[in-house]
């Protein structure tokens, strides 16, 4: 089933038109090893966990696969040490003092740890995330990270109106000629994403089935 899941899912990928490369994030935030196993076993080598406990359950269980590990959910600082040592890829960095903490606690014998800035795109006071306005303030500072290596943003945006949203955070994108990774589209608006720029989708459901 998950693997019939994601051929579907590449399916709708390639269906839309897009010139950029587009990663599939395989995101199984509740979802027990056994179901990342079948998954990887499909060729699946990207996974995205919100909850740093369960997630180090599955990189120590499903270890020696090469796989790439993705931390998506909200960061408290005192969870940063762990996700320093155990992801290449941070999505939801939203404030100075995480990326100052990230970087601080990267061990230097492994590759820099990539961050996107979260940005709350639609400006909606229930999510977290950068507000368009922070954005250029906060950028300056990486300059000064060894560790940790800025390639652009992420996003939730608004349902009601997410392809105006997708299309907003492309051109802010676009304004850093340094960074190039937009990671935007769930299960419901992947193509809209795509259309879009999206470089990585981040898709949950559609693969695993519904969360309880
Ligand atoms: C759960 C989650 C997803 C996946 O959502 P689906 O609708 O299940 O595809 C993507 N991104 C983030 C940040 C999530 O928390």
């Amino acid at each position: 089933m998950i693997a019939q899941n994601l051929a579907k899912i590449h399916n709708r990928i390639n269906t839309v038109k897009h010139a950029q490369k587009v990663t599939l994030i395989a995101v199984s935030k509740t979802k027990p090893a056994s179901d990342l196993q079948q998954a990887i076993d499909a060729g699946q080598k990207h996974f995205g966990e919100n909850y740093l406990q369960e997630a180090l359950e599955k990189i120590q269980a499903l270890k020696g696969q090469d796989l790439i590990w993705h931390f998506i959910g909200p960061i408290q600082s005192n969870k940063t040490t762990k996700i320093a040592e155990n992801f290449a890829w941070v999505h939801s960095v939203d404030r100075l003092k995480i990326a100052k903490r990230l970087n601080d606690q990267r061990p230097e014998n492994m590759e820099k740890l990539n961050i996107l800035l979260q940005v709350n795109i639609d400006n909606e006071p229930t999510k977290s995330g950068l507000l368009i306005d922070e954005i250029d303030e906060i950028i300056p500072h990486f300059e000064n990270f060894r560790n940790i290596s800025l390639k652009g943003f992420m996003c939730i945006p608004n349902p009601d109106h997410s392809a105006q949203s997708f299309a907003k955070m492309a051109q802010i994108l676009n304004k850093y000629p340094n960074l190039d990774t937009l990671s935007m589209g769930m299960s419901s608006d992947l193509e809209l994403a795509i259309e879009n720029g999206a470089t990585f989708v981040r898709i949950g459901s559609d693969i695993f089935g519904k969360r309880a």
